[in-house]
């Protein structure tokens, strides 16, 4: 992908730390920013919509864009495949939005590799037993599949190291502050306020 205004960050999180929610409560506070809708194999939820959380593929649709080259980054995750389109990922950048991905920690690699710039945050559990208490929220889960669950989260908190930024989703509103700290700090840099304050600059400090 080519340099761009808008810059990209990199969410992952083991399931049960609250990811997606976070996200969702920063998309409100914050403007010109988006997520970035993702294609996947798995079967669609109950009260999830096909162009909202996922595009929903089959198996054979998923590898013809992957041989077309169209995902900026792929992955099988849980035996489902994701995966990122390039195209519309460079299409709001290009238009100056922020753009989050919520993927996995392979995904981020990827990411990584062909866009250095971008930014990486990693949310944990506040400890393993509220980890526990998430993962089989539902509690009709048996042992077999909450430990199962508990391997796989466990697996993904190995890479935490691999991000800028760690997170700690103990109570919701303070990870949400700092969150958002993360994306108004980026936001602030030098050369992000001197393209957008172009005029206020020339005004101020005439060349
Ligand atoms: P779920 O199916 O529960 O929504 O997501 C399962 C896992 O897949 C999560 O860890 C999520 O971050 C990851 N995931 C979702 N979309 C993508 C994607 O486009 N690429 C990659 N690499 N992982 C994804």
């Amino acid at each position: 992908m080519s340099q761009s205004k808008g810059r990209l960050y990199v969410i992952s999180a083991p399931s049960g730390a609250g990811k997606t929610s976070l996200v969702a409560a920063l998309l409100k506070e914050l403007d010109q920013l988006e997520v970035s809708v993702s294609h996947t194999t798995r079967n669609i939820r109950p009260g999830e919509e096909t162009g909202v959380n996922y595009h929903f593929v089959e198996k054979s649709a998923f590898q013809d864009l992957v041989e077309a080259g169209a995902f900026f980054e792929h992955a099988e995750v849980f035996g489902n495949l994701y995966g990122t389109s390039r195209l519309a990922v460079q299409e709001r950048l290009n238009l100056g939005i922020d753009v989050i991905l919520e993927i996995d920690w392979q995904g981020a690699q990827q990411v990584r590799k062909q866009m250095p710039e971008a930014i990486g945050i990693f949310i944990l559990p506040p400890s393993l037993s509220a980890l526990n208490e998430r993962l089989n929220a539902r509690g009709q889960d048996s042992a077999e599949v909450i430990a199962g669950r508990m391997q796989q989260a466990i697996s993904e908190m190995s890479h935490w190291q691999e991000y800028d930024y760690l997170l700690v989703n103990d109570d919701f509103a303070q990870a949400l502050a700092e969150l958002k700290a993360i994306f108004v700090a980026n936001r602030l840099e030098l050369a992000r306020q001197q393209a957008k304050n172009a005029t206020l600059l020339a005004e101020l400090i005439p060349a």
